[in-house]
């Protein structure tokens, strides 16, 4: 085995492992299993500061994107697709799968998106349902300030969707102060259980815009209002994953006992840009570090996969290379969840570091 250090998946915790383990009710019928998804829900909205309902789905991140997407969109609808990495570009599959009209708000992908710029844009552009954007665009790490732009669009009447899988809990992540309405979260990356959930928040103004359609929504599996009044009746849609929601409630409790989780991250991060920055080797970023992952330039004379390959083979520690415009182009090393730990970080960055001298790269300082 080798040591996890990507950016999702994460490492999963031998707590987390264990209650996956438990034993398995039938979901549909156990009235005790309704509970015990609604207290685990609630959980959730409590760690993302929301009084919004959260409903976990049985699917991996993706479908927590598409899902907002396909309630929200009708035949025709503009959606407003912020755009400064892959997964923020990305959404605009979804508007259109829907149905939907995207428009692109590209912007450099160095650097957050500017919130004055958004907007300069907005005052003469704002006829849109619904907006999409990500707080952590994982393939280059950027971080997007959701707190700034997210407000600034319900300002004009937009509906606010933000992929938050990669930032939330190594991140703040404040859903009702940020007027979001709705986040989509992941099981593997730094909540750290296993992938296979997903879970969105969904805010009065979202469900609203659901229940006022003309048009019903154009999906079964990816129908967030299908869930409605699901503990009244008990009643879900599909059959629940048990054992995944087990593991995800014992993830979300060590999060809520984890007080330093967010100062944790921070400071990890930081420390690893810095001696990255110290040793010669460039950051891909300008500036919006996200605290979760650390995304360098491939040093000239070696490539991704010689580093990656020399990680994993002769250090089994596993980082992670990019993909889309920057396959090839950079390394990113995931320090999220349980990955961002001092002793872990420590081991990964002495190997990275003699990794890429092995591998011809100059060091400053070494
Ligand atoms: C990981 C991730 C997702 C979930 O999708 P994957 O299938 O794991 O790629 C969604 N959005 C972001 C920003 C992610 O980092």
């Amino acid at each position: 085995m080798y040591k996890m250090m990507t950016p999702g998946p994460t490492q999963v915790k031998e707590n987390v492992r264990l209650a996956r383990a438990r034993e398995c009710g039938n979901p549909d019928l156990d009235e005790a299993f309704f509970d015990f998804y609604k207290e685990t829900c609630e959980l959730i909205s409590q760690l993302l500061h929301t009084q919004n309902e959260t409903l976990i789905l049985g699917g991996e991140g993706i479908l927590g994107l598409e899902a907002a997407c396909a309630s929200l969109t009708e035949p025709g609808d503009r959606a407003l697709v912020l755009d400064n990495g892959i997964f923020g570009e990305g959404f605009a599959d979804f508007v259109s799968l829907y149905g939907g009209i995207p428009e692109m708000y590209t912007v450099d992908g160095k650097n957050p998106i500017d919130v004055q710029a958004l907007e300069k844009f907005l005052e003469k552009n704002h006829d849109y349902k619904y907006a999409t954007l990500v707080h952590c665009d994982t393939p280059s790490g950027i971080l997007n300030d959701i707190g700034t732009l997210c407000p600034l669009l319900k300002k004009y009447g937009i509906l606010t969707v933000v992929d938050a899988v990669s930032s939330m809990f190594g991140e703040e992540v404040r859903v009702d102060d940020s007027e979001i309405d709705i986040v989509c979260g992941g099981s593997q990356k730094a909540v750290s259980a296993p992938p296979g959930l997903t879970f969105v928040t969904v805010s009065a103004d979202a469900k609203k815009a659901m229940a006022e359609r003309k048009t019903p929504i154009a999906s079964f599996y990816a129908n967030l209002q299908i869930f409605e009044g699901y503990y009244e009746k008990k009643w879900f849609p599909y059959t629940m994953p048990i054992s995944d929601i087990y593991g995800l409630r014992a993830a979300m409790e060590n999060i809520a006992a984890d007080k330093g989780m967010l100062a944790r991250h921070a400071k990890i991060a930081k420390e690893c840009r810095e001696l990255l920055t110290e040793a010669g080797i460039k950051l891909y970023l300008q500036s919006g570090f996200s605290s979760t992952v650390t995304v360098f330039d491939v040093p000239e004379g070696t490539t991704a996969q010689e580093i990656l390959d020399i990680m994993r083979k002769e250090r089994h520690i596993l980082l992670a290379g990019s993909f889309g415009s920057l396959a090839g182009k950079v390394v990113r090393i995931g320090h999220m969840g349980s990955n961002a730990n001092e002793k872990d970080m420590a081991e990964t960055m002495e190997a990275l570091l003699q990794t890429l001298k092995k591998l011809g790269v100059e060091l400053k300082g070494r």
